[in-house]
């Protein structure tokens, strides 16, 4: 085809005007030695390069594209919004229409009520976190965050020591650039370890305003939580003071209509819940929610001061609602059912193949753990054979399947993943499984 590029050539440019040739570090798909592709097109389960390559996609814009790409309701709500302007640094109906929709989703089955009286929307996760975090010192006037290793929670100064996702990726202890006093107030202990939780509130519950936790772990490749570990950790920091802040940026509206909060088997309550991905449909929006009596400490109401010009912009307001609304019990239906098909064959090819494996998942999250036993927090995580995925990885992509770039990371499946889709995908692999074990 004339006028057309490789993705070489692209990657090649981009790295010339770009630090790494991205706007993302996990894009540059370091970690798996590859070519980044370089995308034009995407609709349903595909997405398209500039080759002209097609490949059904598992990545899902790393989450928000839990319809597919381009649904065409989305697509539709978009333009008509972008048709009576792209924001107005002003109010807009949407956003109450928005705001109203999280707080009625995010329910326990059959509760009558929810954590989410008051609703505040950002443009990405970070900001929903950080945000919260605000709060949760300004309410407690403490200042100390629990985090756990390997969580990831957004690139803001305090929540990047032993984070996930793309810190975990390019084997990172934390980012340069973070003042020593800012990181001291984040203290990181293992995940899924009730006895780490009570010795540091043991040590220190009097100073800890919050303890941060991922619904269901993610970022580190899918670590569920033991059975009653939120509801234990919500104990013990309500016990001192202190705020369970709950991040269902990745599961919030993926794993079920109200997140991990509507399906945890042990209920629990958390103070402030941040979303993002989903909720966004797409396009950059993110929000946190709680009572109201806590959200109100927001500026204008309260002392703590949050803002953003492109907050709660109407296009992505769009997007987000036509999301939501497409979202119902069919459509989670159809992506467990994928997932399940996916995750199942994705074992036995690898276990056809002699890969020692285990496939981690939570609800219709999953991703392959290359050890003989689940993971149960970051070090284990960390102990697994990693050197499996990239072959693995690059196989699936010569086939046409493109997966996330990094063990650490969730495989995404949509509710456009088809028959024909998860086929494709079931085709290739086997022959992927092969490579992982000639690693
Ligand atoms: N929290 C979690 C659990 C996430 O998975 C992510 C992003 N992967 C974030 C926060 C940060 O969101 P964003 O990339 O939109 O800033």
């Amino acid at each position: 085809m004339s006028g057309q590029t490789t993705n070489e050539q692209e990657f090649a440019r981009a790295r010339g005007a770009m630090p790494g040739g991205v706007n993302s570090p996990v894009r540059a798909f370091g970690s798996v030695q590859e070519t980044p592709r370089f995308f034009v097109s995407a609709s349903g389960p595909y997405v398209t390069d500039v080759e002209g390559r097609e490949y059904v996609d598992l990545v899902g814009s790393w989450g928000p594209a839990i319809l597919g790409h381009a649904h065409p309701a989305v697509v539709k709500a978009v333009q008509d919004a972008a048709a009576h302007g792209l924001g107005f640094g002003a109010s807009t109906p949407g956003e109450t229409e928005l705001a109203e929709l999280i707080a009625a989703r995010v329910r326990r089955p059959n509760a009558i009520a929810g954590p989410v009286e008051r609703v505040r929307l950002v443009s990405t996760g970070t900001e929903a976190t950080m945000t919260a975090i605000r709060l949760a010192r300004g309410a407690t006037g403490r200042d100390l965050i629990v985090k756990f290793a390997g969580h990831y929670h957004g690139h803001s100064d305090g929540l990047l020591a032993e984070a996930g996702s793309g810190v975990a990726t390019l084997a990172m202890p934390g980012s340069a650039g973070v003042p020593a006093p800012i990181a001291a107030q984040t203290l990181v202990i293992a995940y899924n370890d009730l006895d780490a939780v009570r010795e540091v509130f043991a040590a220190r519950g009097g100073d800890i305003a919050a303890i941060i936790v991922e619904a269901a772990p993610a970022n580190m490749g899918i670590v569920p939580p033991s059975r009653g570990f939120n509801a234990a950790i919500a104990d013990i920091a309500h016990a001192h003071g202190a705020l369970l802040i709950l991040d269902e940026v990745l599961t919030g509206f993926r794993v079920g209509p109200a997140g991990w909060y509507g399906i945890d088997p042990v209920p629990f309550r958390p103070d402030l819940i941040t979303f993002g991905k989903v909720v966004g449909g797409g396009l950059p929006l993110a929000a946190l929610g709680g009572p109201a009596a806590l959200m109100e400490l927001l500026a204008p109401l309260g002392p703590v001061y949050q803002a953003g010009t492109l907050s709660g912009n109407p296009l992505a307001v769009a997007a987000g609602r036509a999301t939501l609304d497409h979202l119902d019990d069919a459509a989670y239906a159809r992506i467990d059912a994928a997932a399940a098909t996916i995750a199942d064959a994705a074992a036995s090819a690898l276990s056809e193949a002699g890969v020692t494996h285990v496939v981690q998942r939570s609800g219709s999250l999953f991703s392959i753990q290359f050890a003989a036993t689940p993971p149960v927090d970051y070090d284990t995580v960390k102990a697994q054979e990693a050197f499996r995925y990239p072959p693995f990885f690059r196989s699936m992509l010569q086939q046409g399947v493109s997966l996330p770039p990094s063990v650490f990371e969730a495989w995404f499946v949509s509710a456009s993943h088809d028959d024909d889709a998860v086929a494709r995908i079931l085709e290739a692999l086997p022959a992927a499984a092969r490579a992982a074990a000639e690693a």
